[in-house]
């Protein structure tokens, strides 16, 4: 960008600042200002007309230092536009697109487009049809999300939803995927810890991580997800399937409330402004599958909500679930019973999911919910005292398996092949009357061999070939005791 006097030369208009209120700084002067331009301080700072009002405009400062009454200000004639481009994969940058920390330095990407554009009409969509992977035992057996699907990930504070969110980025990148990872208002330590477990695993060079931290000017922060939206849109645009992961967007509505505040603005609900779903609304329209010049791809979108004390119709929570197409739900309760990850499958919704799968993983789906809800029930029954015949007390049994299998270690993601055979291991049988322990140490012996034994992992493979979950039962019966005897004479102790 060019400097103060520079602009002023060519737009030829001078406004002084008024008065100063935190973010928000009333200008004088500006008569030709426009919603959403760029205007230049004459001590360089930058900053966003927020709104125009008859004798003065609103602007949204950048930064954090302290403006002056009098201050002179400049139009620039210009929208803000962050630079993208595969150079900024593996960096940690700032909402406006500078690189934060001290690793090598960026090459600054020659492309530059504004962060906030209408979204694709409807001729650029196409259908959900391309099953997405999570790595997660739970979700990709029984809440089944789809390439281009906008999932919100709701739940109290410390209930695992972070974690959830890095492995599943580990695992599409893994995939070959691309991840835009925007920490909005998050502690440094978050942030750092995050990069960390991505370049632990060696997989940093995959992911864009935008992050604003709760220190930043509240503008910056609102600014988060737009430049990550803006970024992902790129890599689609260039073919690729991208993870957009927004963390979260319940702080982001609490610093636009801030500002919306401040720029007295009418309050609405709980204090937001009125315009606080079109927000939201508009963003989120931002991702989906499409159809572009080098093929179709998609931009998934994965939305975290914190919710108070396990509320789930709280006014923003319900605003993000009628804009995405489905929920995860982080159970406290669960979460507090050792649960992990602690996502209740009752209380989860996936509209699109459902529609990218497979028969057999369609028939495996059918049989987790019909049981989990079987031994839901069971439960209860227990609760009275009642007398157990064999029947009730087998299930139970069979239920608390199956509840220790989707049981999950912090850094484990299971590739979704390994997922259906490892799980109808266990529902025929083949490793009863054993304790959870050892199907553990099974288990992860297992997917060890899944990861760097060819022909395990052909054998394995080649048994999702199986077009129904009763045909892979079948087979299963000789084959699955072969694999796991395979598996310990290799991994086992
Ligand atoms: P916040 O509200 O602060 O954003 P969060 O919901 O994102 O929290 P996390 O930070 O992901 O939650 O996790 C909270 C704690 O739970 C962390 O200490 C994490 O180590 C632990 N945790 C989460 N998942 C697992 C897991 N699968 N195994 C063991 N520990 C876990
Ligand atoms: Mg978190």
């Amino acid at each position: 960008m060019k400097n103060f006097s520079a602009y002023l030369n060519t737009t030829g208009e001078i406004g002084y600042v008024e008065q100063v209120a935190e973010a928000i700084i009333y200008v004088s002067g500006l008569p030709k200002a426009k919603p959403d331009e760029i205007v230049i301080f004459e001590t360089g700072e930058f900053g966003q007309v927020f709104s125009v009002q008859p004798n003065y405009v609103e602007i949204l400062i950048f930064s954090k230092k302290n403006i002056n009454q009098g201050t002179r200000v400049t139009r620039t004639n210009e929208v803000l536009k962050i630079p993208v481009g595969y150079e900024l994969l593996g960096r940690v940058i700032d909402p406006l697109g500078k690189p934060l920390g001290n690793v090598k330095p960026l090459k600054t990407p020659t492309e530059k487009r504004p962060i906030d554009t209408p979204a694709a009409g409807i001729v650029k969509r196409r259908p959900v049809t391309k099953p997405f992977e999570t790595g997660i035992l739970l979700v990709d057996l029984a809440i089944p999300l789809g390439h281009g699907q906008r999932e919100l990930i709701v739940g109290d504070r410390k209930t695992g939803k972070t974690s959830f969110l890095t492995r599943t980025i580990l695992n599409q990148t893994r995939r070959g995927n691309i991840c835009v990872y925007a920490a909005i208002g998050k502690k440094k330590l978050d942030v750092k810890k995050a990069e960390e477990f991505f370049a632990k695993n060696g997989v940093l060079d995959k992911i864009v991580i935008i992050a604003s931290g709760s220190g930043d000017s509240t503008g910056v922060i609102y600014l988060t997800p737009y430049t990550a939206m803006t970024i992902s849109e790129y890599f689609r645009d260039d073919g690729k399937d991208v993870l957009l992961v927004l963390d979260d967007l319940s702080s982001h509505a609490k610093f636009y409330r801030e500002i919306s505040l401040l720029g007295r603005r009418f309050p609405g609900r709980n204090s937001y402004p009125s315009d606080i779903f079109y927000t939201h609304a508009r963003l989120m329209e931002r991702a989906g599958n499409f159809i572009t010049e080098k093929g179709e791809a998609s931009i998934t979108c994965l939305t975290v909500a914190e919710a108070a004390a396990g509320d789930l119709s709280g006014y923003i929570e319900t605003n993000l679930m009628s804009m995405t197409d489905g929920h995860l739900y982080f159970d406290k309760n669960l979460f507090y019973e050792g649960r992990r990850p602690a996502i209740n499958p009752f209380l989860s919704v996936t509209r699109v999911g459902k529609q990218t799968q497979t028969q057999l993983r369609r028939d495996v789906n059918r049989e987790i919910m019909s049981f989990l809800s079987l031994y839901e029930k069971m439960q209860s029954f227990i609760h009275f005292g009642a007398e157990l015949n064999e029947n009730v007390k087998a299930t139970l049994a069979t239920g608390e398996m199956i509840i220790n299998f989707f049981n999950q270690a912090i850094n484990e993601v299971v590739p979704i092949n390994l997922q259906i055979v490892a799980f109808s291991m266990l529902w025929a049988n083949m490793w009863r009357r054993q304790d959870t322990a050892v199907i553990r140490t099974q288990l992860h012996q297992i997917l060890q061999a899944y990861n760097s034994d060819k022909e395990i992992r052909a054998r394995i493979d080649k048994l999702i070939e199986n077009d129904s979950f009763n045909s892979l039962l079948g087979v299963l019966k000789a084959e699955g005791p072969q694999i796991i005897k395979a598996v310990s004479q290799k991994y086992g102790n």
